[in-house]
């Protein structure tokens, strides 16, 4: 934290663009939003030897969220930041994913994840607690002697003095480094208030999330998978998390009421009004949490870049995506490492290196969330075409459906 006339001191004259050279090698890189985004990013840049401070508008972080799965894109990322060793205890290692019709209960598809994902990508399939990755996460910032972390900073105003960037808080206080990097989330202020974004737009869904603990698991569907059953009006995967002791429950439905945030309690029947009609085994699963908490699923517009100056947006803040393909948080791991190295690869030019960052990761996020959004169609589909999908799944060789997944799970840093 920084007094007023320290912060003056610091922030050169704006139409000296060679200033930000003179700033001394100690200035940090500031991360606004200490999620998993965030957070990947700061232990990203230490491992390139650049200090950050982490911004958080949270006083403390509390357990939240339900499940996250993480492709071998995801754990690869994890591994290289040292979290990995970290969550590997409570992460869930699940061998197939189950697709199921959610009224007949019949199986579409068993395809391979366990050896078979790990050997072809050369890293694991995970599932786990979201609060377990965020732990694990924070430990290792903890931890990491190039990164500080300022909790109960809620960002109120940003400036670009084109040789240093001060975030102000809603209390007054100040904060500058030689670069801002945004990872306050789908509610972004920061892209707001810097970028021509248009406005939140529902996409007409909510997930219900609940976590129960694996012995309440109906036995009949009890097993080491990550199984997504599919309706019309509904959609349900869950997975086994913290190390297979509990069970991580995600319902899609449609919604007419959005929620503002992500923690809303909503009542039983929000689920199982839509369930009456699904397989036995799945509703008795649908019976079993006292608590269901949703989550409105909201779209932004795509933005032509995620960099202006020494600004950039990072992870849902630049390129939300519905949850459709289980990627929004590793997209947040990739920008993360890829940030780090331009921002390492340009020590002298931070304005062209988070250039570089948008202009390396904007197509890959665009096509993930074009093909998320395109997996919820699919799930849903009703009638005649949801007979074609389900004739489909059963006739492709599991492998083979997997393997349509290759240039997501393929991902490579360069
Ligand atoms: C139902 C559902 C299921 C999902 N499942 C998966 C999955 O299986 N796999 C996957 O990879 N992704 C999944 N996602 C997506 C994933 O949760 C997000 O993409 C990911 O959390 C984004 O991380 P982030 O760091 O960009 O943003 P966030 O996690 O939203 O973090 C933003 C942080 O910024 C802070 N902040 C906000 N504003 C300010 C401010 N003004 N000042 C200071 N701090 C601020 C917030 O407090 C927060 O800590 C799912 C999402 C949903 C809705």
């Amino acid at each position: 934290m920084t007094n007023d006339s320290e912060e003056r001191s610091a922030v050169p004259p704006a139409n000296n663009r060679d200033v930000g050279n003179r700033l001394p090698r100690t200035a940090p890189v500031l991360v606004l939003g200490g999620g998993i985004g965030g957070l990947a990013t700061a232990l990203a840049l230490a491992r390139q030897g650049i200090a950050s401070r982490v911004l958080e508008r949270r006083a403390e972080f509390e357990p939240e969220g339900a499940g996250i799965q993480l492709g071998p894109n995801g754990t690869r990322i994890l591994a290289e930041l040292g979290v990995a060793e970290k969550l590997e205890p409570l992460a869930g290692k699940p061998d197939t994913l189950h697709a199921r019709d959610a009224v007949s209960g019949a199986t579409l598809a068993r395809m391979p994840l366990g050896r078979w994902i790990a050997e072809r990508h050369g890293a694991p399939y995970w599932v786990a607690h979201r609060s377990d990755l965020h732990g694990a996460l924070l430990a290792r910032v903890r931890a990491e002697p190039l990164i500080s972390l300022e909790l109960d900073f809620e960002a109120r105003r940003i400036d670009d003095a084109g040789g240093t960037v001060t975030v102000h808080d809603v209390q007054g206080r100040g904060e500058s480094g030689t670069a801002l990097i945004a990872a306050d989330g789908i509610r972004s202020r920061t892209r707001e208030d810097q970028f021509d974004g248009g406005p939140m737009r529902y996409a007409g869904k909510s997930a219900a999330r609940a976590v129960i603990p694996a012995s309440d698991m109906p036995a009949e569907i009890a097993e080491n998978a990550t199984q997504i059953w599919l309706s019309p009006r509904a959609h349900v995967v869950h997975y086994p998390v913290r190390g297979g002791r509990e069970v991580a429950i995600v319902f899609v439905r449609r919604d007419p009421l959005p929620s503002d945030d992500w923690s809303t309690e909503v009542s039983q029947g929000f689920v199982t009004d839509t369930a009456r009609t699904f397989a036995e085994p799945l509703r008795r699963l649908l019976d079993r949490p006292g608590l269901w908490r949703k989550w409105a699923l909201y779209e932004l517009p795509p933005l032509a870049t995620w960099a202006k100056g020494r600004i950039a947006l990072l992870g849902d803040a630049a390129h939300p995506t519905l949850p459709f393909l289980a990627q929004g948080g590793v997209l947040a791991l990739e920008d993360a490492v890829v940030v780090a190295a331009s921002l390492a690869a340009r020590p002298q030019d931070p304005a062209s290196a988070l250039s570089a960052y948008s202009a390396a990761r904007l197509d890959r996020a665009t096509r993930v969330v074009a093909e998320a959004r395109r997996n919820g169609r699919i799930y849903h589909l009703d009638g005649v075409m949801a007979m074609a999908r389900n004739a489909t799944m059963k006739l492709t060789p599991p492998a083979l459906l997997m393997s349509r997944y290759d240039w997501v799970y393929g991902w490579r840093a360069s």
